[in-house]
């Protein structure tokens, strides 16, 4: 097994120098270098082995997306007045399939926060066994505090633009942040009136037309069931177990409704205001109710205290260092809500207080400070997003593929396929951690299993 000074000299030559192109070319897109740094820094025993790489220059390639689309969003607010927000959307890497990663509509959205999206994308599709490639697009439209009307004049301007760029095997698009079933339902329908066909252009489509079972639970499932199989490694389950969960969205909701149903003990949900802690435990009745209020009634989480007293509400305090969501006491942690929510104090707060299993709901929810902490407390299995949030984008690929046949599996069909699916990512993370001397790190197995898989096709295809 490496040493970590080992592991960072090897091929130490190429990922510095990837590194200082990277930050001489994008350093003014923080969130990507971030993501870039993450990964290409736990390559370095690849290229001692593989010097053909460098030769090819697959990492100069892999960073510079194939092509980046920025577009104006025109649309009428409910008042008559005339808003206009900014769309994007970031065609990275083709090698192996049609570009596949969500959008995301958040005030929040630049073009560095979705090339960290994208780059992401690219390993965590590779890992799911699927044919797709990486992409991610949105806008900084909010759609907190608007109508559903002017969700469907804003999303109905922006296919308008996005329609020409994408298709069923071009550029399939999925949800994310603020995008969800109501979103990818209006895009869906402009979509099918400008390019007059009905076909698998979208992914998280409604059931009735064209949509796939599961394909809402997945991300949340897949994450828990990728912390199963960490845990199944030490002989260890979910039962019983106290757990943080971050964020009240889609991927916060079902990673909740997944461990109930394996028996352990979810205790918080949190939104962009604060977070509720339920010393009593989340139950089925409560999770109903957190679906209503964000999904239905579009409500804050801070409402969840006026209907179960025993719970208590932390309004966000910026000004602290650290976030006490996750000082609260836990065996597990699930991360779903945003990119770096948990920093370096976070992390050692978690780990103080017992954490022995972090699994990554969110997209780069660990800074790399936490990371490192995650990663030198000997106890602890962390499970990074890449790999363990690969199961949304992995039931998207399965729609496309019930798209394509013009059928559709049973929901039965499409969990066994996704439990299946979440033990592949897990056994090839921790094969590649192996074999290239890094035994039991998840973050190097995922970076190095969805690198292989890119780079050998990027050679097989030449120069492009
Ligand atoms: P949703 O929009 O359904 O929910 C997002 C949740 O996170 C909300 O509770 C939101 O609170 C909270 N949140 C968003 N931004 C912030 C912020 N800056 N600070 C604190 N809380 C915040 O999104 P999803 O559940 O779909 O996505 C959550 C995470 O999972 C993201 O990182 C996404 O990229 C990732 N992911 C999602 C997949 C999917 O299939 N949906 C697939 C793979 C990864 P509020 O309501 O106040 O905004």
């Amino acid at each position: 097994m490496l040493t970590t000074t080992e592991k960072k000299q090897a091929g130490s030559t190429y990922v510095n120098d990837a590194l200082a192109m990277i930050r001489e070319r994008d350093g003014h897109e923080p969130e990507f270098l971030q993501a870039a740094e993450e990964v290409i820094s736990s390559l370095g025993t690849v290229f001692d082995r593989h010097p053909e790489y460098r030769t090819a220059k697959v990492l100069e390639r892999v960073t510079e997306p194939e092509r980046v689309i920025q577009f104006r969003v025109p649309w009428m607010d409910d008042f008559g007045e005339v808003q206009v927000n900014r769309g994007f959307r970031v065609e990275f890497n083709s090698a192996i399939g049609p570009y596949k990663g969500g959008l995301r509509f958040h005030p929040s959205v630049t073009l560095s926060v979705l090339k960290f999206l994208g780059f992401e994308q690219i390993f965590k599709n590779a890992l799911t066994t699927l044919p797709i490639g990486g992409g991610k697009g949105g806008s900084d439209f909010d759609p907190k505090g608007r109508s559903d009307t002017e969700v469907m004049r804003f999303c109905q301007s922006f296919m308008t633009e996005l329609f020409r760029h994408i298709g069923p095997n071009t550029d399939v698009p999925a949800g994310d942040i603020g995008v969800g079933g109501r979103e990818i339902g209006f895009m869906f329908g402009q979509y099918k009136r400008l390019a007059n066909e009905f076909t698998g252009v979208l992914t998280g489509k409604g059931f009735h037309w064209g949509g796939s079972l599961i394909r809402p639970e997945a991300t949340g499932y897949g994450t828990v069931y990728f912390a199963a199989a960490m845990m199944g490694v030490i002989n260890q389950t979910l039962e019983g177990k106290r757990c943080i969960v971050s964020g009240s969205g889609n991927v916060a909701q079902f990673a909740t409704e997944k461990l109930l149903d394996m028996n352990a003990i979810p205790i918080t949900f949190s939104d962009s205001g604060g977070f509720i802690h339920d010393p009593d435990g989340i139950d089925r009745e409560k999770l109903a109710f957190v679906m209503d209020l964000k999904n239905v009634r579009r409500g804050r989480i801070s409402e969840y205290v006026d209907k179960y007293k025993n719970a208590e509400y932390t309004a966000i305090d910026h000004a602290l260092d650290h976030n006490p969501l996750w000082n609260v006491p836990a065996y597990g942690a699930f991360p779903s809500a945003t990119q770096n929510e948990i920093n370096g104090v976070d992390a050692k707060n978690l780990v103080s207080n017992g954490c022995k299993v972090v699994a990554e709901g969110a997209n780069m929810p660990t800074k790399p400070e936490g990371i490192d902490v995650f990663q030198d407390a000997s106890d602890v299995l962390y499970g990074p997003g890449k790999a363990a949030n690969a199961g949304g984008v992995a039931v998207s690929a399965l729609e496309m593929a019930q798209n394509s046949m013009r059928y559709q599996w049973s929901r039965e069909e499409v969990d066994n396929k996704l439990k299946e699916i979440m033990q592949s990512i897990h056994s090839q993370a921790s094969d590649a951690a192996q074999t290239y001397g890094s035994p039991g790190d998840y973050v190097s197995g995922a970076n190095i299993a969805g690198f292989r898989k890119i780079a050998d096709s990027m050679m097989d295809q030449g120069i492009v």
